[in-house]
């Protein structure tokens, strides 16, 4: 493996004043754009483009700044928390749900309604695809494919979170068309998934319970809260992806727009700039090259990938 491609992701989620107090999310617009902007600036000087997943309430209040981000190269998709968006446009009663709970026609009337509002701000139709905690079931891929979504980063490898129905446990870790019926497997869909990179050799127990890989994400505190550094993170990723050695081989980082990454004073934002350091190190190192692209290119090219050939197990 000579090239490894690099995705950098924000989900941006609507600012608390329009969602939930208890949700996750900026105080307010300004800081979303401050979020988003100091983010894509910072990948930037690396080299890298960026991925946003962009809530119906935020493409709305900000399409202005997700216009001028997509001009600029980077890329623009659709995110979904059912329950926050129930609450801004339902008075909480609609979908007031995870991703992963609502039925297939639950899910494609609520897609469909959004997708309608980000048509609306960005002037054609949403193409990718994030559920918000990577909450999915096996009607989801169906029911992207069908309403005509390209791809996404709908999967989370090994994450456990059976409260947000984000359970990933088994499931396939690089890019590949999805599967219509079972949602851990590549199959034939129209519909390329890009999964969360992750650290797959140990899992952690955060505090609340809920079971993970270490990832990429400046958000948490990796060194401080779980003693792993993003040197091992990064090391461990690369060494995962090139002995697996997949058709399209890619390292892909999330964050979200509720960080200061215009203040090189703040934590996460320290914590952004260390990640990108050790990502490019582990690959120098590998003698791997990264190069920065988006889900749109990573969509296409899993789509062109044919579904593996698997044995039958006669069990
Ligand atoms: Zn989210």
């Amino acid at each position: 493996m000579r090239e490894i491609s690099v995705v950098i992701t924000m989900d941006c989620e609507p600012s608390t004043a329009t969602s939930h107090p208890r949700a996750t999310g900026p105080r307010d617009w300004a800081m979303g754009e401050r979020a988003v902007l100091g983010y894509a600036a910072i990948a930037r000087s690396y080299g890298f483009p960026c991925t946003f997943f962009v809530h119906p309430e935020t493409i709305l209040a900000q399409a202005d700044l997700f216009r001028a981000l997509e001009r600029e190269g980077h890329c623009v998709g659709l995110h979904m928390h059912p329950w926050k968006y129930s609450f801004w446009r339902h008075e909480g009663e609609r979908y007031r749900a995870h991703f992963g709970d609502l039925s297939e026609a639950e899910a494609t009337a609520l897609l469909a309604e959004a997708s309608a509002l980000f048509h609306e701000a960005m002037g054609r139709p949403p193409l990718w695809f994030r559920p918000g905690t990577f909450s999915a079931n096996d009607a989801s891929f169906r029911v992207l494919a069908a309403l005509g979504f390209r791809g996404g980063s709908v999967s989370a490898p090994e994450r456990v979170y059976r409260e947000t129905r984000s359970v990933w446990s088994g499931c396939e870790p690089d890019p590949h068309r999805a599967h219509a019926t079972f949602r851990q497997i590549a199959g034939d869909l129209p519909f390329g998934n890009m999964p969360l990179s992750a650290d797959l050799s140990r899992i952690l127990t955060a505090p609340n319970g809920r079971r993970m890989p270490a990832d990429f994400r400046p958000d948490t505190d990796w060194p401080g809260q779980y003693g792993v550094s993003y040197r091992a993170i990064a090391e461990n990723i690369l060494a995962q992806v090139r002995q697996r050695d997949p058709a399209v081989p890619v390292l892909n980082a999330i964050s979200h727009n509720m960080f200061e990454y215009r203040d090189p004073a703040d934590p996460v934002c320290q914590r952004f700039k260390v990640m990108l350091d050790e990502l490019s190190g582990a690959c120098e190192r590998a003698g791997v090259k990264p190069v920065g692209t988006t889900v749109a290119d990573i969509a296409e090219r899993a789509l062109r990938v044919a579904p593996p050939e698997e044995e039958f197990a006669y069990i």
